[in-house]
C-alpha cells in the first residue's frame, strides 16, 4: 500500500524530467526562424488549430503551437493572422510540359509555331509552374512527357534554377497504338518481338514492356504511366489497349524497381484489369463496376478521378477546335465520372486530387476539388484529398501534406473557411509557402 504514491512520485518525477529534457534539447533556431501567425489551422488531416503559431526554420516546419505565448523569443513574426493555414497542397495529375505558344494557326495539341527542344520547352513550361503555385498546389505528380522535358524541369526547380512545385515525374507513358476508336478490336496479344519505340514509352511487344518501364526508371522517373485505354482530349472513348497480363507486366516491372505506377484508363474494363494487376492509382475511370471499387478499397488503391478536365475542354473548345458535338461529349463523360466517384466514396475507396492540367488549365489545378465536394466528400475531406492522400500516393506521407513538426514547411494562406467551404481554398489562396520560402504572395497592401 504504500508502494503506490512512491511509484506515482517517481513517475511524477520522471515526467518532471522528460519535460525539462525536451525543453533542453529543443533544437536550436537559426537566426532565419520566423514564427506565423495565422487565425486558424487546418491540418490535411482534418486537425483545427485555432490562433495558430508555425515555427518554421529552414525549409521545414520545427512546431505547431497556439497564440504569441508560443512564439520564441527573438524570433521574427509573420502576421497572417487574417487567414486561415491549409498544408500545402498536392495535384497528383498534371501535364506540366504541355505549353501552347498561342501561334496563330496552330492548336493546343499540335506542334505550335515554333518548334522547341526539351530544355527549351522546360523553360517556357515554368509559366505553368508558377501558375500551379498560385494556386495553393507545392507538389504535383507529373504523368507524362515527351524528350524528359518534365526531368529537366524537376531538377531546375530543386536546383533552385527555377520555382514550381516540387515535380515527381513519369518521363513517357507507356501507350500502345491502336487503331481508332469504333474500329478497335479489343486488346489483342502483342507479338514476342517489337521495335526500340519503347525507348519513348510505345510498346509493340510484350517484352517491350519491361523494357521501357527500366528506361523510364534509368532515366530519372519517378513513376510509371501506362496509358491502358484510349481517351483524351475530346476522344472519351473508353476501348482498353493493354491487357490484364500487359498491365501485369508493368506494374511488376514498377514494383522490382521500388517504383510506383499510374494506370490511364478511361473505361470500366481496363481500370478492372488495372485494379486486379496492382496498379498503385487509377486515373479517369468511369463506371467502375462494384467488385473493382471493393477490391479498391480492400487494396488501398487510390482513384484519381480527375473530374474537372473534361469541364475545361468544353469551356476552351474554341481554342481546341471542338465541336460542340464533342463538347456534350465531355460533358456526359464528367457526369458518368462525378457518378463514379460518387459511388467510389460510398464504397471506401481513397481518393487524390489531380487535375489532369494541360496548356491553360494551369492556375485551375484546385477546381476538382468543388467535384470532390459534389461527388459527396465534405470540404476536410477533400482537403485531406489534395494533402494527405497525395502525400501517400506518393509515399511521401511523413514529409508533406501535413503542417506538423519535421514536415517541409509548405503551407498556404487562405482567406475564409476550409473547413466549411471549399471555395476557401479553391479560390482563396492569398500566400504560399514552399520548402520555407514565400512563393506566392497576393496580400492586400496594408
Ligand atoms: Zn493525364
Amino acid at each position: 500500500m504504500n508502494a503506490r504514491p512512491a511509484v506515482t512520485l517517481a513517475a511524477l518525477l520522471a515526467i518532471a524530467g522528460c519535460i525539462h529534457a525536451s525543453r533542453a534539447m529543443r533544437p536550436a533556431l537559426s537566426p532565419n526562424a520566423r514564427a506565423l501567425r495565422f487565425a486558424k489551422l487546418v491540418d490535411g488531416d482534418g486537425r483545427v488549430t485555432q490562433d495558430a503559431t508555425i515555427i518554421v526554420d529552414g525549409d521545414r516546419i520545427v512546431s505547431v503551437g497556439s497564440g504569441d505565448g508560443a512564439v520564441p523569443s527573438g524570433v521574427a513574426v509573420v502576421d497572417l493572422h487574417r487567414y486561415t493555414a491549409i498544408p500545402g497542397m498536392i495535384d497528383v495529375h498534371t501535364h506540366m510540359t504541355y505549353w501552347w505558344d498561342h501561334a496563330p494557326g496552330t492548336k493546343p495539341f499540335g506542334p505550335g509555331g515554333t518548334r522547341r527542344t526539351p530544355s527549351e520547352v522546360a523553360t517556357v513550361a515554368m509559366a505553368n509552374a508558377r501558375l500551379t503555385l498560385e494556386t495553393g498546389v507545392t507538389t504535383v505528380r507529373d504523368l507524362g512527357a515527351s524528350g524528359y522535358a518534365d526531368i529537366l524541369m524537376r531538377d531546375r526547380i530543386n536546383r533552385g534554377e527555377a520555382v514550381g512545385p516540387r515535380m515527381f515525374v513519369a518521363g513517357y507513358g507507356l501507350s500502345k497504338s491502336v487503331p481508332r476508336p469504333n474500329a478497335a478490336p479489343p486488346a489483342s496479344a502483342l507479338p514476342a518481338s517489337g521495335s526500340p519505340a519503347w525507348l519513348r514509352g510505345r510498346i509493340t511487344a510484350l517484352a517491350d514492356i519491361p523494357l521501357a518501364v527500366k528506361t523510364q526508371a534509368d532515366s530519372g522517373a519517378d513513376v510509371i504511366k501506362m496509358y491502358g485505354s484510349t481517351g483524351t482530349g475530346a476522344d472519351t472513348s473508353t476501348t482498353q489497349t493493354f491487357s490484364y497480363e500487359e498491365m501485369k507486366a508493368a506494374v511488376d516491372a514498377a514494383h522490382a524497381l521500388g517504383k510506383r505506377i499510374a494506370i490511364h484508363s478511361y473505361g470500366a474494363n481496363g481500370g478492372r484489369d488495372a485494379v486486379r494487376a496492382g496498379t498503385n492509382t487509377l486515373e479517369h475511370a468511369v463506371d467502375l463496376d462494384d467488385a473493382t471499387l471493393a477490391q479498391m478499397a480492400r487494396q488501398g488503391t487510390f482513384y484519381v478521378p480527375t473530374i474537372d478536365h473534361n469541364r475545361y475542354y468544353a469551356d476552351y473548345r474554341a481554342d481546341y477546335g471542338y465541336t460542340d458535338e464533342q463538347a456534350r461529349g465531355l460533358d456526359a463523360y464528367r457526369a458518368r465520372n462525378l457518378e463514379t466517384a460518387r459511388r467510389a466514396i460510398k464504397a471506401g475507396v481513397k481518393l487524390a486530387m489531380g487535375s489532369d492540367a494541360v496548356h491553360m488549365m494551369f492556375g485551375q489545378n484546385t477546381r476538382e476539388l468543388g467535384f470532390l465536394v459534389q461527388a459527396g466528400m465534405t470540404p476536410l475531406d477533400a482537403l485531406r484529398a489534395a494533402t494527405v492522400n497525395g502525400a501517400e500516393v506518393l509515399g511521401l506521407a511523413d514529409r508533406i501534406g501535413r503542417v506538423a513538426p519535421g514536415y517541409f514547411a509548405d503551407i498556404v494562406a487562405v482567406d475564409g473557411d476550409p473547413a466549411t467551404d471549399i471555395n476557401a481554398v479553391v479560390s482563396g489562396v492569398r500566400w504560399v509557402m514552399k520548402g520555407g520560402a514565400v512563393v506566392v504572395d497576393k496580400r492586400p497592401a496594408p
